[in-house]
């Protein structure tokens, strides 16, 4: 295992930057994962990593060494492709064991570490069939089974579990959790799936348009979001971003009012002023009478908590979450508390929070 750092590393595909001079420093043996939608320049940062995309601009290091010119095959990294890239006419046991062979470890060796790895993803019984033969699970442990064998300095994965439904892929989640506990390998996965980011990371980058918006622990992410972006990519439903200004400012509160004419008044001071953008959570609002009347247009019961759609006056659309007990339909004219422990501020135009660069 090996601490990967990124030095300004930049990407430019003819006049396209898809990675705009990012700085990283993964820690030896975490698990870091890069996640944005599509198109932001993840799977182009992970590509420079395994040296399969030549950088534009800065510096890569792997274990302390810059490898911005040397080979992928000399980097000591092992990649996972979405698309398993298995050998069809080769057995599961021969495609484990395929790198192992091409590097003429011997045989002995070979069976060994393919037998460990088969183990560990529990795909022994299946060592002398054809991937053909297998599901989409099982064939994705094999490319997985074939990282293992190489005991890589770095694992890389490109959204290795898009391809698997819905039910596999939370059973693939929890594997790769408890394969990284096991091996303490420095991992780095490649996801748009905020969920897998959530559940899988040490930490997580979140990227936007070719530039990293925050690194942070999931806690981090999801309770200090530091911009617009990060806020509404991570959670679902999404925060509420409603446009605000600063009414008035003491020593101890902020008073905030929102474009839609409503008073918040948050127990703390922000170090802010001008136009604002105020993010509460959707399970942050809590039903209350004297709360800020809301009028509810669908709500949506999903057997223990209800998303409720609707708006404020004034005309602002929220989205609440409200426990399914209380029955709150469509049309119900209820109240809503903007708790103001679980309010963010960010500035409108800077689309961060106020003092952050
Ligand atoms: P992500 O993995 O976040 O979906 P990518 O890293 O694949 O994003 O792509 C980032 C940007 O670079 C996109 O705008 C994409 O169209 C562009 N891009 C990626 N690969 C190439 C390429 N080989 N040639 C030209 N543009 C590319």
């Amino acid at each position: 295992m090996a601490q990967v750092e990124l030095c300004g590393v930049r990407k430019k595909y003819g006049s396209v930057e898809a990675v705009k001079g990012i700085d990283l420093n993964i820690e030896s043996g975490e698990f870091a994962v890069l996640v944005g939608p599509s198109g932001c320049g993840k799977s182009t940062t992970l590509r420079m990593v395994a040296g399969l995309e030549d950088i534009s601009g800065g510096d890569i290091r792997i274990g302390g060494g810059s490898v911005a010119r040397v080979s992928p095959s000399k980097r000591e990294i092992a990649m996972v492709f979405q698309s398993y890239a298995l050998y069809p006419h080769l057995t599961v046991a021969q495609n484990l064991g395929f790198s192992l062979k091409i590097r003429k470890i011997p045989k002995d060796e070979i069976a060994t570490r393919v037998a460990k790895a088969a183990e560990m993803l529990r795909i022994t019984d299946y060592l002398e069939r054809k991937p053909a033969n297998l599901s989409g699970g099982q064939r994705q442990r094999v490319a997985i089974g074939r990282a293992i064998v190489r005991d890589p300095k770095v694992f890389l994965f490109d959204e290795p579990l898009s391809n698997l439904d819905a039910a596999l892929r939370v059973e693939m989640r929890l594997e790769l959790a408890r394969l990284h506990q096991s091996m303490d390998a420095t991992m780095i996965y490649v996801t748009h799936d905020q969920v897998e980011a959530m559940t899988l990371a040490d930490r997580i980058i979140v990227m936007n348009h070719g530039i990293i918006e925050q690194v942070g622990t999931p806690e981090q992410i999801f309770n200090e979001p530091a911009s617009i972006f990060v806020a509404g990519f991570i959670g679902a439903p999404k925060m509420n971003l409603i446009p605000a200004k600063v009414a008035g400012q003491n020593g101890r509160s902020t008073q905030v009012q929102l474009a839609s004419g409503q008073d918040v008044n948050l127990n703390s001071k922000h170090d802010c002023n001008g136009d604002l953008t105020l993010g509460i959570r959707p399970e942050h609002l809590k039903v209350a009478e004297n709360g800020i009347p809301f009028k509810v247009s669908v709500s949506e019961n999903l057997g223990s908590e209800s998303i409720l759609y609707g708006e404020i006056e004034g005309g602002q659309t929220i989205v609440a979450k409200a426990d399914a007990s209380l029955k709150i339909g469509a049309g119900a004219k209820i109240g809503l508390e903007m708790q103001p422990q679980y309010c963010h501020l960010f500035d409108a135009s800077t689309r961060r929070v106020p003092g952050l660069l």
